[in-house]
């Protein structure tokens, strides 16, 4: 008999298994992928580690997380510094001082400040109510209409005055001429790729693969005193109150023989509307990689319907509504443990989930831990 059946070797799953088998206990986990790592596995080709969920870049603030995903690899020193290609224009991000001197050929500070102050108040807005006028209210039109506008109706699908204000809650501006991305004080890809890490975590742990737990729950259940689970909390329950949505994305992975270096950067956004997909992820370019070919990535965002890879919740008003319903129903099991982006209904960072995995950790073997959760 296992203490526990963990269901899902994503982070949350594998940081669970490893901190619960470092206490003594048998855990048995499961995936209904064919490999282990949920969304952060890397797939080699060419002798590249290609990201095959989407891009994925370490990033935290927190020094115990930090020192945590350290004792499983050594980080690069890998930044995140995107670019914007508008119509074959080419802008840095986040919005910072390298952004507005190309967009108006202003030096000083000050001067960018103006000029956004000028279309803020141009454009009137009070009471923003769609997400277009809460853009317009927050930078001004020009960084609008080339670097947000597209963008963000390709991403949803959807023209930006039918979009709700409060997607966009505030848009990072930074009057210095530093294109990181991220404000966090530690980032980096581990070297070798996130498998490193999760390989090392389910070491010793009996794992097995292509197996859905939906598929044969009643023989999975008896197997262990407890279930760790990491699904989606609304199958878990038969959808008894609904469907929780998502956005889903879609991922054309190319290899380019003609040459070793095709964008220069890991990281390119499309930002007009014309492009269907949102950005080209050149992957060796996370690793500083000196292969000679290179393997590149579009990423189409994409309506979800049941079936499809669900990528990002929608937390509108009504999937949060049939979510806490289901969160009541959790809370009661006193044999299950729901953690990780799927069963809570959440968009978790890394560094995020495994600071909830840690807790969740502590809450179940009555430890008090370091403060894992963090500032964000
Ligand atoms: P998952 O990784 O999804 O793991 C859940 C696992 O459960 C999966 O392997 C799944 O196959 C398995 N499973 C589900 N149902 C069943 C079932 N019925 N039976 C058996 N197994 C099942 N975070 C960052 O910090 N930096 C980034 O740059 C970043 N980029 C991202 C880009 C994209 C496109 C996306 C979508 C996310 C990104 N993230 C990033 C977030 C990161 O992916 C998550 O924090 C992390 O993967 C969550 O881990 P998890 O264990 O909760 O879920």
């Amino acid at each position: 008999m296992y203490d526990y059946l963990i269901v899902g070797s994503g982070l949350f799953g594998s940081v669970f298994a490893y901190e619960a088998s470092k206490r003594g206990k048998k855990c048995f986990l499961i995936d209904k992928r064919n490999h282990t790592g949920g969304n952060v596995y890397t797939e080699s080709l060419e002798d590249i580690n290609v990201h095959k969920y989407g891009a994925h870049i370490f990033h935290t603030n927190n020094k115990e997380i930090w020192d945590y995903v350290n004792r499983f690899a050594e980080f690069n020193r890998y930044t995140n510094s995107p670019i914007a290609n508008y119509k074959g224009e080419i802008y840095n991000l986040p919005f910072n001082m390298n952004t507005f001197n190309k967009l108006w050929g202003v030096i000083r500070p000050e001067e960018a400040k103006k000029i956004i102050e000028e279309q803020k108040q141009a454009a009137g807005i009070k009471a923003p109510k769609n997400l277009e006028e809460q853009a317009i209210s927050l930078v001004g039109t020009d960084l609008y209409e080339k670097l947000i506008k597209g963008y963000t109706e390709k991403q949803w699908g959807r023209s930006a005055k039918q979009l709700p204000a409060f997607i966009i809650k505030r848009l990072p501006v930074r009057f210095t001429y530093d294109n990181n991305y991220f404000n966090d004080r530690y980032q980096g890809i581990p070297n070798g790729g996130y498998n490193v890490i999760i390989e090392k975590m389910l070491e010793g742990i009996d794992v097995r693969l292509s197996v859905d737990f939906f598929k044969h729950r009643e023989e999975l259940e008896q197997l262990a005193k407890k279930v760790v689970f990491t699904g989606m909390i609304d199958q878990y329950y038969d959808y008894k109150y609904g469907v929780l949505e998502y956005r889903s994305l879609h991922f054309k992975t190319k290899v380019v023989e003609e040459t070793d270096n095709y964008q220069g950067n890991a990281v390119v956004n499309y930002t007009d509307k014309e492009t269907p997909y949102t950005r080209i992820i050149e992957h060796k370019h996370l690793e500083f990689g000196t292969q000679a070919k290179t393997v590149i990535t579009e990423e189409y965002p994409k309506e979800w319907k049941p079936g499809d890879e669900p990528y990002y919740p929608i937390n509108d008003a009504k999937n949060n509504e049939i979510y806490k319903k289901y969160k009541q129903l959790a809370d009661q099991e006193a044999d299950v443990i729901f953690g990780g982006r799927l069963a809570t209904y959440k968009y978790y960072d890394m560094h995020q989930v495994i600071g909830a995995a840690l807790a969740a950790v502590s809450k179940e073997f009555a430890e008090t831990a370091p403060d894992f959760t963090g500032p964000p």
